[in-house]
């Protein structure tokens, strides 16, 4: 087993550009790649280029009449109307968008070969993590499911076990949807309450078709959750879930939304929780899945104070070489921030959180209180199917 970590990275993923309106502003890739670079960490990982997923690899997923939609779409942006979810205000069509939104998509599919070969036991493609993109359908700034072509490779590639954690804001609905009738894939989203939020799933009850009962697992956070409450529900339900499930591989996607900076969503999380999480997912990682982690991206609409420094701590920890949240950010890299965004870039890698407590589920809950109503109401949809006591 190759010890050094794989970071997926092609430069023309930041070609995947909804446009200058678009929150989803390719930035946040170009900036994400030179924090890493500045704070050294590439030289700790094996930097690599996949190749685009193919159409047979599309097809894992993704319906063919959609594959075709895209394509057209992708060559003829004017023409979209908004079928498939294409041309939408979420999602409008843009040329090159077929081969991008593939290339991204190769690069966690890629990781995940890397991983389930051996080559590496972890691998990171901060690029990816579009888990709203449905088998037929654009979503949510989405258009190929990167996270669920990577799962479904693995499967293709013979895993029998293949768990999946999300923990960014918003519901990992096409990955859930994805594998709903599919034993193989257990599909844990941490998110912020569909009442309050896109794409409105996630609900505890749902759990899996009658054919993969309990293979879904949603745990709805109340709007204003801080680090001490996401915490405290992450640890009161993926461990165990994990522990019973036995994965063969690691799945997660890092979404940075869940940040109280971010301006799309209602959580209030700091870059010290998230990469606490990192951490964790990374144990996680050793302790259940044989070390075999794929860590994949997501949303983040805070580009330039959040994503860059957020995914730079998750290649740190997927490189075994963490850093320190009070490292000072490298000046060139501020300077290059000014120089791109006309923004002033963050000093120190911290949000001055750290370290991050919260209390633990085991030592007891508070029936009033709104987090723990969610965490309960999370372990009792799903725990016993999983005969785990809720
Ligand atoms: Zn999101």
């Amino acid at each position: 087993m190759s010890g050094r970590a794989q970071l997926m990275w092609d430069e023309a993923v930041t070609g995947y550009d909804f446009g200058p309106e678009h929150p989803m502003d390719p930035v946040r890739l170009a900036l994400t790649r030179s924090l890493v670079g500045a704070l050294g960490l590439d030289r700790e990982v094996e930097v690599v280029a996949a190749r685009p997923a193919g159409e047979s690899t599309l097809r894992l997923v993704h319906r063919e009449d959609y594959i075709d939609a895209v394509k057209a779409a992708s060559a003829d942006p004017g023409a979209a109307d908004g079928s498939y979810g294409l041309g939408t205000v979420d999602d409008p069509a843009f040329a090159g968008m077929h081969e991008v939104s593939a290339l991204i998509a190769g690069q966690s599919v890629g990781a995940a070969e890397a991983v389930w070969r051996g080559d590496a036991l972890h691998a990171v493609n901060f690029a990816g993590g579009l888990h709203h993109a449905m088998p037929g359908a654009a979503s949510g700034f989405c258009v190929y499911n990167d996270a669920a072509l990577a799962i479904a490779r693995l499967l293709e590639l013979g895993a029998e076990r293949v768990a999946y954690v999300d923990v960014d804001v918003h519901h990992g609905d096409g990955v859930q949807a994805a594998f709903w009738e599919d034993p193989r894939v257990l599909t844990v989203s941490l998110h912020e309450h569909p009442r309050t939020l896109f794409p409105q799933t996630g609900w505890p009850q749902e759990t899996g078709a009658d054919c993969a009962e309990g293979s879904a697992v949603n745990v709805a956070l109340p709007a204003g959750t801080g680090d001490a409450g996401w915490l405290r529900a992450f640890h009161a339900v993926v461990p165990e879930v994990l522990a019973e499930f036995r994965p063969q591989v690691l799945v997660t996607q890092h979404g940075a939304d869940t940040h109280f900076e971010d301006p799309l969503a209602h959580l209030a999380v700091s870059l010290d929780a998230q990469r606490a999480v990192q951490v964790a997912c990374h144990a996680f990682a050793h302790e259940y899945a044989g070390g075999r982690w794929v860590a994949l991206g997501g949303g983040g609409y805070a580009v330039v104070d959040v994503v860059p420094r957020s995914w730079s701590h998750l290649v740190g920890i997927a490189a075994g070489r963490p850093v320190e949240p009070e490292t000072v950010i490298p000046q060139g890299w501020r300077q290059e921030v000014y120089a791109r965004t006309r923004q002033l870039g963050p000093m120190r890698m911290t949000d001055g959180r750290w370290p991050v407590s919260w209390a633990s589920w085991e030592a007891g809950y508070d029936p009033a209180d709104r987090l723990d109503q969610a965490v309960r109401a999370a372990r009792r949809a799903v725990f016993p199917l999983r005969g785990l006591l809720p």
